[in-house]
C-alpha cells in the first residue's frame, strides 16, 4: 500500500499545493490540470476507488467538501464537472480513490 502516491501526499512525503485539508479529507491541485481549475480531493483513509467507499458520513462528507470547495473558487454559479474514474476500464491511474473537481472554463460535453 505505502508505494500509494497519494497516502504520501497525505503524509507529507511528497509536497502538493493543499487547498483544503482536515483530519478526514484532503484537496490538492491536481500536478497535470486539464482544466483551469483541477482539484483532487481525496479521503485520508486508503481506500483504492469508489467501489470500496462504504462508509456513508465519509461520502456525505465529502460531497460537502466539494460543494465547499466550489464556492470558494467561485465556480458554483457557472458550474463545474466532478469525476472519479475507477479501475483500468474507468482510466484510474491512482490506486487511491480521489474526485476529480473540473471547472474555471466551458468543459467539453464528452
Ligand atoms: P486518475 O487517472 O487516477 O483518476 O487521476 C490521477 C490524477 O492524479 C491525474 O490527474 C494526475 O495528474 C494526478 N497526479 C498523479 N500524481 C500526482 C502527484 O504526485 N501530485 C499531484 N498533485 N497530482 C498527481
Ligand atoms: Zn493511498
Amino acid at each position: 500500500m505505502n508505494d500509494c502516491v497519494f497516502c504520501k501526499i497525505i503524509n507529507g512525503e511528497i509536497p502538493s499545493t493543499k487547498v483544503y485539508e482536515d483530519d478526514k479529507v484532503l484537496a490538492f491541485n491536481d500536478i497535470n490540470p486539464i482544466a483551469p481549475i483541477h482539484i483532487l480531493v481525496v479521503p485520508k483513509q486508503h481506500l483504492d476507488s469508489f467501489m470500496d467507499l462504504e462508509d456513508e458520513e465519509l461520502l456525505v462528507h465529502i460531497h460537502k467538501i466539494i460543494k465547499q470547495i466550489a464556492k470558494e473558487k467561485e465556480m458554483d454559479e457557472k458550474g463545474f464537472r466532478v469525476l472519479t474514474n475507477i479501475g483500468e476500464d474507468g482510466g484510474q491511474a491512482v490506486k487511491h480513490l480521489h474526485f476529480h473537481i473540473l471547472g474555471g472554463t466551458k468543459l467539453p460535453t464528452r
